[in-house]
């Protein structure tokens, strides 16, 4: 088989970033042309027995399976997806599993799931190409023993306490271990009675031998196994020594021929000791060039949002929310459930990009993609979000008793193709209370005595007053109809209005709970600094209303978006929404309100 390698072309509606402009020199200077791949994981002799790779790039998403996934692993997922997909690559979904005891197949299918929703996959040139890193304990294993007899790695006994004490800190350098000095072949021996059980927890771990002295505090003889007596759900009791992370997670890169190897900032430190593991391999015949690099972005930080497993996790563990779909939660599953699509949040992750720096990003840029995707979509649609009576009190008398007209409204302004919606006027509809004032503030344009307004896709009427209850509550507000004034007959523009309103006939309405969402947190950083992040709950967050609703609305869909005319978006509530029963998730407003 042969593979093309052209020159590289970046697609033109992409804006370019730091990884784009890596991976155009990559690929221009050929960088990875001469890799080859044998179709599945592993070592150098595996690969080197393989075709040319088909894939131009491999990157890979390697969440670990302890939580749901959230917006920050969404751009996580869009820039490794989507660069394999922009540059001819494949980007490898990897439950990153080497931590025993963390793992729940809840997880992994929800992780699955999510990456799916997102419009990516892991299918590619026939194979898929979803891994799981303790797949590769062998490896590992056999790595670590390399590393032993060739002199880069010992079997340290230090108590913790001793290492901690050892390692030094930044202005003072660390101490070598009295176990340093061991020979290959005593450490080797150790190494095996610790992969055997022939030591408790903790006794002892493996260490490279690189530098106490190092500046990076990182390469001063990291740990790379641990004796850990641990039932993994892949492998069972095989183990009772474990590869620490940034060991395991070098290998599983270069066992997979990751190209491109992209994390967020935190791990710039650890760059150093990727480097010089892989290296060391390489030298030892185990790994080939060229060997992975790793590249570090910013990781994405939202106001008014969490982004940490545990702290999400107690949300959910504290009943602070209903689950982790709540539609309140920045976890995938329950921005999906808010009514997000998968394009808001691929938009969303192009536009914030991708930087070196870490900064915020304000939530109102999330919810501009999501207004944005939704606009030339959704269906619209009227509703009355908190209802009260008007009675056009002339009706009868000049439509006749009973009388019901019919009305139509297109499906989107936009899309005539989509056609009509129909719905009924009669004698009495459903407004918003809001829409009338007994004494109007300057500006109201709504209904109060005396003033006109339009009925929007009906008539215009004229305002008369309102009846109340003994607390001086508004039980009904009472207009008359103006006739030959229908929205799209010739008479429509006779009479001129300044407001327009809209409402649901009491004939065809249909009544829905509509759960009226706010933002989680009242602090815009509500975990910065070690703040206690439940303390700035917003108690309002939820509100749920009885609403009435247009008939089009009795075929909604569950997932399906609409716009309420002047409201906002909102979504057919995908687990609780039914027919009989529907329920509507407000989504987003129709105008950036947030924080206003
Ligand atoms: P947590 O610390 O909350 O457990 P994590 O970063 O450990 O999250 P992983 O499952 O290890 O979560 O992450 C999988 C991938 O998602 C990693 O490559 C990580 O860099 C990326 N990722 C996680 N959080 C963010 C974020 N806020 N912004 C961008 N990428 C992220
Ligand atoms: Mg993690």
């Amino acid at each position: 088989m042969t593979v093309p390698h052209t020159a590289p072309e970046a697609d033109s509606n992409k804006p370019s970033n730091f990884l784009r402009q890596i991976i155009d020199a990559d690929l221009a200077r050929g960088t990875y042309a001469s890799r080859r791949w044998a179709g599945s994981p592993g070592d150098a002799a595996h690969h080197a027995a393989g075709a040319p790779d088909p894939a131009r790039i491999r990157t890979r998403f390697p969440p670990e399976p302890n939580g749901y996934l959230h917006v920050g692993h969404a751009k996580s997922i869009c820039l490794n997806f989507g660069l394999a997909r922009d540059y001819g690559g494949v980007c490898h979904m990897r439950f990153d599993d080497t931590n025993p005891e963390k793992e729940d197949t809840e997880y992994v299918d929800s992780i699955l799931e999510a990456v799916r929703w997102l419009g990516f996959g892991w299918d590619a040139n026939g194979t898929s190409h979803l891994f799981q890193a303790s797949d590769y304990f062998g490896f590992m294993y056999r790595a670590a023993e390399y590393l032993i007899e060739a002199g880069h790695a010992y079997v340290d006994e230090q108590s913790p306490e001793e290492m901690r004490a050892n390692r030094g800190d930044f202005g003072k350098p660390g101490v070598n271990s009295p176990f340093r000095g061991r020979t290959p072949a005593e450490n080797l021996a150790r190494f095996r009675e610790m992969r055997d059980g022939l030591h408790a927890d903790g006794a002892m771990v493996l260490r490279a031998k690189i530098d106490m002295a190092s500046p990076n505090i990182n390469m001063r003889d990291p740990a790379i196994y641990r004796i850990r007596r641990a039932t993994h759900h892949n492998t069972g009791d095989t183990w009772c020594i474990y590869p620490m992370y940034t060991y395991a997670h070098p290998l599983e890169d270069a066992l997979e021929q990751i190209t491109h190897s992209i994390c967020t900032l935190e791990f710039e430190d650890q760059r150093p000791f990727y480097d010089w593991v892989l290296q060391r391999l390489a030298e030892g015949g185990l790994l080939a060039h060229p060997l992975p690099q790793q590249y570090e972005f910013a990781r994405l930080n939202l106001t008014y949002v969490i982004t940490s497993k545990r702290k999400l996790a107690a949300l959910v563990n504290e009943h602070k929310v209903s689950g982790w779909d709540d539609p309140r939660m920045p976890t995938i599953v329950g921005l999906r459930r808010r009514g997000y699509t998968p394009e808001s949040l691929q938009l969303f992750a192009e536009r914030i990009g991708v930087t070196k720096s870490d900064s915020w990003i304000d939530y109102a840029t999330l919810e501009g993609c999501l207004r944005e995707t939704l606009d030339g979509s959704a269906a619209r649609a009227m509703a009355v979000l908190d209802p009260v009576k008007l009675v056009l009190t002339n009706w009868d008398e000049v439509m006749g008793a009973g009388t019901l007209d019919a009305c139509s409204a297109p499906v989107h302004p936009h899309h005539p193709e989509r056609g009509q919606r129909s719905f009924v006027i009669g004698r009495e509809v459903w407004i918003e209370r809001s829409d009338y004032e007994e004494t109007p503030p300057q500006g109201f344009f709504r209904l109060f005595p005396g003033n006109k307004v339009r009925l929007k896709y009906g008539y215009i009427i004229e305002c008369t007053g309102a009846a109340k209850d003994a607390s001086g509550h508004v039980t009904e507000v009472h207009a008359t109809l103006i006739p030959d004034t229908k929205s799209g007959t010739p008479g429509s523009s006779s009479v001129k209005v300044k407001g327009v309103i809209t409402w649901v006939s009491a004939h065809d309405g249909l009544r829905a709970e509509v759960r009226m969402y706010d933002r989680l947190f009242l602090d815009p950083q509500p975990d910065a600094g070690g703040k206690d992040y439940l303390e700035s709950l917003n108690p309002d967050s939820l509100k749920t209303v009885t609403a009435i609703v247009e008939p089009s609305l009795a075929n909604a869909q569950p997932d399906e978006k609409f716009q309420f005319e002047r409201h906002g978006y909102f979504v057919a509530d995908r687990v609780d929404h039914a027919a009989s029963k529907p329920v509507f998730n407000f989504a987003v407003g129709l105008k950036d309100s947030f924080g206003k």
